[in-house]
C-alpha cells in the first residue's frame, strides 16, 4: 500500500524513497510538509534568527570545481584578498554589533603560509572580542594537524559541503587531476568531527546528472554522519 505524506509525516525515520516522496510533494501535500517542519523547528530552536556575520575574505582559490565561478581556470573575474587589518575591523563590527558569531571563508589554498596566516587572525579575533565571538571556518580541505591547530586557535565551526555524496556525481562535477577527490573530502568532513568542530555540510540543489534519489540520498547521509549545520543552494 503506497504511504500518503500524512503517513510518512508522522514516523520518526525516513527511508530514502520516504524523502524522495516528500521531496517531490506538490500542492496540499508541500503545504503539510512545511507545517510540520515548521512545527519541528520551533520546538527545537524556536522562532529567534541568529545573525551571523559571513566575511568573504578572499576569492583566490587553488582548485578548479566544474560548477564555481571562482575556480583557478576562471580569468574572467577580479580576484581580491582582504588585507589582515580588513578582516579584523569586519570582526570587530560583528562583536560590537552583538553578533553570535562570525564565519571566514574564502576559496581554498593549503601551505603554511595560509595555515599561520588564519591561525594569526584566529587569535586576533578570539582577543578582540574577549574570547565571546564564535567563529567559524570555511577554507577548505585540509590536513588534519592544520584543522587541529586552527581549532586551538579559537574555531569552533567548519563547514565543508561535500557537493552530492553520490561519488559518481562528484565525479561528474570535479577535474580528474589529483587534485579533487571524493574520498579525501569524506575524510576531513570526519577529522574535523573527531577534532571537535561542530561540523557542516551541504550540496547542490539541481545539478545536471543529479536525481531525487542522489538528494535524498544525501539528506540520509547528514543523518547518519550526525552533521551540526546543513548549508545546501542552488546549482545556477
Ligand atoms: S574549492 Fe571551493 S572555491 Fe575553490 S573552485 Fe572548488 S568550490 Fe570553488
Amino acid at each position: 500500500m503506497k504511504n500518503t505524506i500524512e503517513d510518512i509525516l508522522d514516523k520518526n525515520e525516513f527511508s530514502g524513497s520516504d524523502i524522495k516522496n516528500l521531496l517531490l510533494s506538490h500542492g496540499n501535500d508541500r503545504t503539510l510538509l512545511f507545517k510540520k517542519s515548521t512545527e519541528i523547528k520551533e520546538k527545537y530552536i524556536g522562532r529567534k534568527v541568529w545573525f551571523r556575520g559571513l566575511i568573504e575574505f578572499s576569492n583566490v582559490c587553488g582548485k578548479d570545481c566544474l560548477y564555481c565561478g571562482i575556480r583557478k581556470g576562471n580569468k574572467n573575474l577580479i580576484r581580491y584578498n582582504l588585507t589582515d587589518d580588513e578582516i579584523i575591523e569586519a570582526a570587530r563590527f560583528a562583536y560590537i554589533n552583538r553578533y553570535g558569531s562570525i564565519a571566514l571563508q574564502s576559496g581554498e589554498l593549503e601551505g603554511p603560509f595560509i595555515t599561520g596566516r588564519i591561525e594569526n587572525l584566529l587569535h586576533r579575533i578570539k582577543e578582540l572580542s574577549n574570547g565571546e565571538l564564535g567563529i567559524t571556518l570555511s577554507v577548505g580541505e585540509q590536513e588534519p594537524e592544520v584543522y587541529k591547530r586552527w581549532f586551538d586557535a579559537g574555531a569552533h565551526r567548519y563547514l565543508l559541503r561535500v557537493e552530492s555524496t553520490n561519488e559518481s556525481l562528484y565525479k561528474k562535477i570535479h577535474p580528474d587531476d589529483g587534485k579533487h577527490s571524493f574520498s579525501r573530502r569524506i575524510n576531513c568532513l570526519k577529522n574535523l568531527q573527531d577534532i571537535g568542530y561542530q561540523t557542516g555540510t551541504g550540496v547542490m540543489i539541481g545539478l545536471p546528472f543529479q536525481t531525487m534519489e542522489d538528494l535524498a540520498g544525501d539528506l540520509l547521509f547528514m543523518k547518519e554522519f550526525d552533521i551540526d549545520m546543513c548549508g545546501m543552494g542552488p546549482y545556477i
